[in-house]
C-alpha cells in the first residue's frame, strides 16, 4: 500500500490565517493575505481555531493518492462524507493473480492460514476468469471479488475533515488498514503544513481525550501516542 500527498492548496497556512483574520478586520481579504506571514498565521490560527472556529481550516484541501489498498479498507474510507472521491472501477480492471490482493499480516504469519487463503483467492480469480471466458461482463463476474481485492483510489479532503478523520482513524481502535493509511496521511500532510496539524492525530491527542471509554485498547499509552504524533 502506498499513500502520497498529491496536492494541497498553496500556501494553505498564510490562506486559513487569512480567513481567520477576515472576520475581525475591516480590511479585505487580498490586502490581508498580501500582509500575512507564517508567524502571524500560526498565532491566529492557535488562537481562533483553539476558540472552535474550526471553519476557517476547511480553505486547506488535500489530495491523497491510496495505491494498492484493499476493498475492505475503502469502503470504510468512503463512509467519511465530507471528502470526494475518484476509485478504480472494477468494471474495466481484471482480477487473475495473488498479486491483485491484499494479505492481512495475521494471514500472512500463520501458514496454515495463509495456504487456504491463498487457495480460495486461487479459486475465486478461476472462477472470475471463468466467468469472463462465459462473456459475463466485467461488471457482473466482480460480484465474486473479496473484500481483499487491491484497488486504487484518491481522496480529496479539507483540513477540518481531516482533523476529524485522523481523530478517528489514527486511533488504535480503527482498524490497521485504514490506521496506517490515516497515519501516512498525517504525516504527509503535517510536514506540507504544520500549523495546521501540529496539535492532530487521535482524538486522545487531536481533542486532549480519548471517547472510547470501556472500548479504550488496554494497551493504549496515551502519553506515548502524544508523544508519538507531536513529533511526527
Ligand atoms: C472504530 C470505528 C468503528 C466503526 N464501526 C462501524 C460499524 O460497525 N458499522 C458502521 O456502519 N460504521 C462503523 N464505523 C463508521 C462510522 O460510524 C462513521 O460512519 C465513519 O467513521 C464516518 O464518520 P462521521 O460520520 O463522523 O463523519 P464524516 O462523514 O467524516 O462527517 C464529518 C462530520 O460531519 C457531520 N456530518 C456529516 N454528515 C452529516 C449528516 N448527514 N448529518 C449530520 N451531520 C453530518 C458530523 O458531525 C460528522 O462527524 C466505525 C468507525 C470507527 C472509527
Amino acid at each position: 500500500m502506498k499513500v502520497t500527498l498529491l496536492r494541497y492548496t498553496r500556501d494553505a497556512e498564510l490562506l486559513c490565517g487569512t480567513a481567520a483574520l477576515t472576520s475581525t478586520r475591516s480590511g479585505n481579504p487580498s490586502e490581508i493575505l498580501k500582509k500575512m506571514d507564517l508567524e502571524t498565521a500560526k498565532r491566529i490560527l492557535s488562537r481562533v481555531v483553539g476558540y472552535g472556529h474550526v471553519s476557517v481550516v476547511e480553505h486547506a484541501s488535500f489530495t491523497f493518492s491510496i495505491e494498492g489498498t484493499s476493498r475492505a479498507m475503502t469502503h470504510q474510507l468512503v463512509r467519511h462524507r465530507i471528502a470526494s472521491y475518484t476509485q478504480q472501477s472494477q468494471r474495466y480492471v481484471t482480477y487473475d493473480t495473488l498479486e491483485n490482493y491484499v494479505t492481512p499480516l495475521s494471514i500472512e504469519n500463520n501458514v496454515e492460514a495463509k495456504k487456504i487463503y491463498d487457495e480460495t483467492l486461487e479459486k475465486i480469480s478461476e472462477t472470475y476468469q471463468k466467468l469472463l471466458s462465459l462473456k459475463i461482463p466485467k461488471e457482473d463476474a466482480r460480484f465474486i471479488l473479496p473484500n481483499a481485492a487491491k484497488t486504487n483510489i484518491i481522496v480529496t479532503m479539507n483540513a477540518r475533515e481531516l482533523h476529524h478523520f485522523f481523530n478517528l482513524r489514527c486511533c488504535a481502535r480503527a482498524q490497521w488498514e485504514i490506521r496506517e493509511v490515516a497515519t501516512e496521511m498525517f504525516r504527509q500532510a503535517k510536514k506540507a503544513t504544520p500549523t495546521l496539524f501540529e496539535n492532530g492525530g487521535p482524538s486522545c491527542v487531536g481533542l486532549g481525550y480519548c471517547p472510547e471509554g470501556k472500548m479504550k485498547p488496554p494497551e493504549c499509552n496515551i502519553e506515548a501516542i502524544k508523544k508519538r504524533f507531536r513529533t511526527m
